[in-house]
């Protein structure tokens, strides 16, 4: 019934761009896990303002106050991007991918900290993370996750880089309303380019990892969770556990994921328009 209406109001009124790519990014696996969440734990908390920030980008609709004021709706009175292109920026887009104060690299860092716990929990992997991964001695590119099976000495250990995105942002709108899939694949063969040849020259495997602020994710990212899980699967049963065990596991793991990147935008987004010294915006 909803359907068939929302199918007729399409032609009726047909979506925006933005529209076309919120609703495109939504329907992308993976932006869907914390909303499905069996249960609430310290791991996918979120507060209200974090809870109001996911709802509304969802919806497509500007957070309210404190997330985003306005008008003028302008980013951090220091931030260079925002001067110079005078964004207005109601959605707060322009807000999530901003570097300044470093609040786009805490949020990196700290779903791949988690994404490490979890590997090393569920799968048994040996990590590490850190910003000195060289994958090639003479030049200065680096990853940001190594990950060895320390029973499985043949295989290869895989280096990960992950990247974040907002597809609803000024540098990927007009690529991600015509062709989202399209835009994700380019930016990992992107990355590929960058990372992929020096990792293989040293026999590791390579995975970019694609994600967006709506916790969607690129294939590759799929291809290698899923063998992942194959494995804590394998793990799990082999010592008297149950494969429902490891399904509810898989589940919040991601959930707690997109919960990370939540509450780090948020924080950004506090903090990018209030008093750099205000408790509120502190990451
Ligand atoms: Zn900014």
């Amino acid at each position: 019934m909803h359907r068939t209406s929302f199918e007729s109001r399409k032609s009726h009124d047909p979506p925006t761009p933005l529209s076309r790519t919120t609703l495109a990014t939504c329907r992308t696996r993976g932006a869907q896990a914390l909303l499905l969440v069996s249960a609430i734990t310290p791991t996918t908390h979120l507060n209200s303002d974090q809870a109001r920030y996911l709802l509304c980008d969802r919806l497509n609709i500007p957070p309210p106050p404190p997330i985003v004021n306005g008008p003028p709706y302008h980013c951090h009175p220091d931030c260079k991007t925002d001067r110079k292109s005078r964004l207005a920026c109601p959605h707060g887009y322009h807000q999530t991918m901003c570097p300044k104060f470093w609040l786009t690299s805490v949020r990196h860092n700290e779903w791949l900290h988690f994404l490490k716990l979890t590997l090393q929990k569920w799968m048994g992997y040996s990590c590490i993370e850190g910003n000195y991964l060289h994958h090639s001695a003479d030049t200065c590119k680096k990853v940001d996750l190594l990950i060895h099976a320390l029973d499985r000495p043949d295989d290869h250990p895989v280096m990960a880089d992950p990247t974040f995105i907002c597809v609803q942002s000024k540098a990927y709108l007009p690529r991600a309303s015509r062709d989202l899939p399209k835009l994700l694949k380019s930016r990992e063969v992107d990355k590929d380019d960058k990372h992929g040849p020096g990792c293989r020259g040293i026999e590791r495997e390579f995975v970019p990892m694609v994600l967006t602020v709506q916790g969607s994710a690129a294939p590759c990212f799929w291809a290698w969770w899923d063998k992942a899980w194959l494995r804590a699967l394998h793990r799990h049963v082999a010592t008297g556990g149950t494969s429902q065990d490891v399904s509810v596991a898989r589940h919040q793991a991601l959930a707690a994921l997109q919960a990370v990147a939540v509450r780090c935008t948020t924080i950004a987004l506090l903090r990018l328009q209030t008093d750099p010294n205000h408790p509120a915006g502190r990451p």
